[in-house]
């Protein structure tokens, strides 16, 4: 499902600065060697996620779900001086492809990939972050929100992508289990009085969430 149409869309592409060369080269390239290429977060999602970073201007960012590196790419355009960014996927197979294109983008030194399972990574990050993008499993987009929720600062973000799972989560018909958790993830922020909230429906949808 398509949220916006196909003539809006590419208008607001033609609106929106351009994707620098590398990012463009990794989007051509993950569509012609990688599978699942629809998971990249693509130019207007990408240059949206630039530019709330550059908003923060965070020291510390995580992001969970590194895929083939395009989201923290843009997300680490916005890091302030001395800032770093963790980002972690469980798929080692992806490791060097994003590392290349990673050391590309000029952010080789402030871009940190950690393999493995998020569960068992986050527990042992000792930082404190000021900016966190969920993106890997839908399923355990509430324990990842649980296990980063006391590592983030107060004022500090929480990003969630594919909040609206193509828009399942508003269908009546039998859910699968990955719009249940997401149906269950938003409507847990969504009471949570400690959390500030916005679903944007950029996309496949983003959950911006404020630590109060
Ligand atoms: N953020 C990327 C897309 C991420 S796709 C972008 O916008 O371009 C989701 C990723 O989550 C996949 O690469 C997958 O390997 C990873 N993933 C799935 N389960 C995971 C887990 N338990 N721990 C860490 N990463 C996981
Ligand atoms: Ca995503």
């Amino acid at each position: 499902m398509d949220f916006i149409e196909k003539k809006i869309e590419a208008y607001a592409l033609e609106h929106t600065s351009p994707e620098s060369p590398v990012l463009e080269e990794l989007n051509r390239e993950t569509n012609a060697k990688i599978l699942y290429p629809r998971m990249l977060s693509g130019h207007l999602q990408g240059k949206f996620l630039e530019m709330i970073s550059s908003m923060i201007q965070p020291q510390r960012i995580l992001e969970i779900g590194t895929y083939t590196g395009y989201s923290a790419i843009c997300l680490a355009k916005g890091l302030s001086a001395g800032g770093r960014l963790d980002t972690i996927d469980i798929n080692e197979e992806l490791e060097d492809f994003a590392r290349g294109f990673i050391e590309k983008s000029g952010f080789g030194d402030r871009i940190v990939q950690h393999i493995g399972d998020a569960a068992q990574i986050i527990p042992n990050r000792i930082e404190t972050y000021d900016l966190v993008f969920i993106d890997a499993d839908k399923e355990s987009y509430l324990k990842y929100l649980d296990l980063v929720w006391p590592k983030l600062r107060e004022g500090g973000f929480v990003l969630a992508d594919n909040v609206l799972w193509s828009g399942k989560v508003v269908e009546a018909e039998d859910a699968d289990r990955d719009t249940l958790a997401l149906r269950e993830f938003n409507d847990h922020v969504q009471s949570r009085d400690d959390m500030e909230n916005v679903l944007l429906p950029i996309r496949d949808g983003l959950m911006l969430i404020r630590k109060l």
